[in-house]
This record gives C-alpha cells, structure tokens and sequence, in this order.
C-alpha cells in the first residue's frame, strides 16, 4: 500500500477509537483516546520514534537528529461531537509519514523532529481549548483543572484517571533546547482550496477573533393585551441586531461575523419577550479591521436597543489578535509547495488550532489540505489520496528545505 493510502487507512481506522458507537466523538482523556493512543504511538514507533505520554495526555514521538536543535510537527487527537475522520488526525498521521519516509531512508536531518499528537484542541469534555498545546508552551492555566465535565468529574480527576499527574503539569512544558518551530497540517474547513483547484495552501496567519455577550432588555407583557405601539420587545430589537451583523458582515471583505447563540425570556407563546442574551463571535485577519467592525457592530446594538427603548448591557467574552506565520516557515512551505509542482496559495485561517498556542513558545507554519466542500466539524469530512499525497511530499520537501538553511 502506498503512503498517502497508509495515511487514509489510519485516519479511518482512528473513527473507531470513539466514545458514542455511531459517530466520531473522541473527548479528552477517554478511553477512545486511549484506543488512539495505542494505534498512534505504534505507528510513531514503526516511524523510528521514542513514544512517551506527558502529564496533561499529549502523545509526543521524538526522532533523534544529528544537532541540538528541534523541530516540532503536529496537530490533535481529540474531537467534536459527531466529528469528521479528519480534522486533527491529519495532520498527526501526516507528520509520522514524513518521520517514516526519513526512517526507511536511514535519514537522520540536522534537527531532530517531535511529532506532537495532541490531547485537547476541541474543548469537548471541559470547554476549555488547547489543553495539550498550552501545556508544551507553558501556557496552561491551572486553574482550568478545577474544571468539571458534564458528569461533575474534574480535570484534575479525568488527568489522574488518564495515568498522568495533575500537580506535574509544568513538567510538561518544553526543555528540550532550542527550537526551529512548529508545523501543522490540517484540512482546510473551507471552501477557498476548492474553488481555486488546488490541493493545499500555505497558511499566512490565523485570525484574530472577538467574542461578546450581549443582553437586550425590554419588557415582558401579554401577548393579547399589550398594544403593538406600547411593546419594548426585547427579541424584535435581537433580530434586528442579527440582521444587521449579517449585512455588515457581508459588505465588508473577509469579515466574517455569526450570531450563534440567543436564549429569549421569558420563552412562552403568549408573552412579549422582555430579554434576550445572544452572542456574538468576529473575526477578520486584520487586527485594525477586527477592531473597527467589532466597534461599529456594538455602536449598532446600542443604537437599535435606544431607538426600541431597550436596554442593552455588553460583556466581552474574549479578544484575541492574529497570530502571524513565521516569515521564513511560510516561504520555506512556499517553496516546498512549489517545488512539488503545485501554484502558491497563501491564505489566513479563520478557525483557530494548536499553531496559536504554540505561537507562544516558537515560530509557527502551517499548511492547509483542501477537503471536500469545505466541510468540518460533520461526519461528512472528506480529502482525498491525492492531496493526502501532495501534502506528505510537501511537508518532507520542507524538511529537506529547513536542513539546508
Ligand atoms: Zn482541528
């Protein structure tokens, strides 16, 4: 069996290490991610590579170079609910192909290389991201493991039952020497890669995003007896907001802005809604353009809540600015794309990955895999052999490239 078809099998066979029988659901710190655990560290040992699992329950294969210095590829393990074969698990299996294609060789490059199979990116199980990449960079927050999942058991717990120690967590941190970065490959979860006919695209930056909560309070009343020109409908003036993101969102390029959540009170059929909280996620590459439209976007709240006599309270939930792709990782990916005989796309990723928190730690790269309509997240996930085989060779051209500089 061919490489790329190697790498197919494995993302599938992977599809049945899941916690809920008819779909891919992998949490952290589960049995299912135990179940990946034993097939990854095989194929990371078949690569040629020493296998230990950390404290917060990262996989972590190391292949010896001939010099101090290392390399650091990866992606994670874990997923969504009802996810996709291959939005985390590519980009783990990629970087074990290309460790493998050096180790049939009897290659050894002047870095060694950590491939990183990561423990939590997703946020399933305790609603917190980038558990195992925020751990490597020492940037893990400990008071994420007073967190409890869904069935009151804390992380700490969850770690402890996993076979790691909670209270060595910064153990987990890198001390390895000095780095030359981290590289990622993973699907696209878009449409771009498509559209253009190209199987992979250098990332430039992954965008920056802002997230608020916002309440809009009216009045509840009867729904039978409260004339229209007397209501302060909290829901009415909601609507209004939402439709106006969506406009905003649409007249201004690569802005991109989503209601997704809004809970209306009281809720019932016969009474006037007197509150509603919704939510609001921005994103945008550019971190002026991010904080412009953010702005206009909470100066139209406020203007559609006093012009209905409602009263609005905003919270900021979170803000976040664009990490950039090293420079020299994105012409080095560049580079490699093209000599693989492919035209250079570069493109910012609007979703975020493990490359953000590791930006803390070392420079990042990333490199994206076109998939099928642009769908993530669904068990409807699909890439082909042929990109998968476009992305291997790439990411060892790159390689080859970096033990050159
Ligand atoms: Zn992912």
């Amino acid at each position: 069996m061919t490489l790329p078809r190697i790498v197919i099998e494995r993302c599938q066979h992977l599809a049945r290490c899941t916690k809920e029988p008819d779909a891919i659901t992998r949490p952290f710190a589960s049995e299912a991610m135990r179940c990946a655990h034993d097939s990854v560290g095989e194929w990371m040992r078949e690569a040629g590579m020493d296998v230990r699992r950390d404290n917060i329950g990262n996989l972590r294969g190391r292949f010896e170079g001939a010099g101090e210095t290392t390399l650091m590829l990866g992606s994670h393990l874990d997923s969504v609910r009802d996810a996709g074969k291959y939005d985390g698990p590519l980009g783990v299996i990629v970087a074990i192909a290309a460790v493998q294609r050096l180790h049939d060789a009897g290659k050894r490059l002047p870095f060694a290389i950590d491939v990183l199979a990561f423990a939590d990116e997703e946020g399933l199980r305790f609603g917190s991201t980038y558990l195992g990449s925020r751990a490597i960079a020492g940037t893990f927050d400990l008071a994420d493991l007073d967190r409890t999942d869904a069935g009151g058991i804390t992380m700490r717990e969850a770690i402890r039952a996993f076979g790691g120690d909670p209270d060595r967590i910064d153990d987990d941190r890198w001390h390895g020497g000095p780095l030359l970065g981290y590289l990622e490959v993973h699907i696209e979860q878009g449409p771009t890669l498509e559209a253009r006919g190209l199987p992979v695209g250098v990332v430039s930056g992954i965008s920056g995003q802002n997230r608020y909560e916002l309440d809009f309070k009216g009045q509840a009343g009867h729904a039978g007896t409260v004339p229209m020109d007397r209501r302060r409908d909290a829901l009415v003036a909601a609507s209004q907001f939402v439709l106006e993101v969506e406009a905003q969102a649409r007249s201004h390029e690569r802005l991109v802005a989503t209601v997704g959540h809004l809970a209306v009170q009281p809720g019932a059929t016969n009474v006037i809604p007197g509150e509603v909280t919704l939510s609001l996620d921005v994103r945008h590459a550019d971190d002026a353009e991010l904080h412009t439209a953010s702005r206009k976007l909470l100066e139209i709240a406020r203007q559609t809540a006093k012009d209905r006599a409602i009263a609005l309270k905003i919270k900021q939930v979170s803000e976040s600015s664009t990490v950039p792709c090293a420079p020299r990782l994105v012409s080095t990916l560049s580079a490699a794309v093209q000599d693989a005989g492919h035209p250079v796309v570069q493109l910012a990723s609007g979703a975020g990955h493990d490359a953000v928190a590791m930006s803390a730690l070392t420079d990042i790269g990333m490199l994206f895999v076109r998939c099928k309509g642009g769908i993530s997240h669904n068990p409807a996930e699909s890439v082909t052999t042929e990109d998968v085989a476009v992305a291997i060779n790439v990411l060892s051209r790159c390689l080859e490239l970096l033990a050159q500089q």
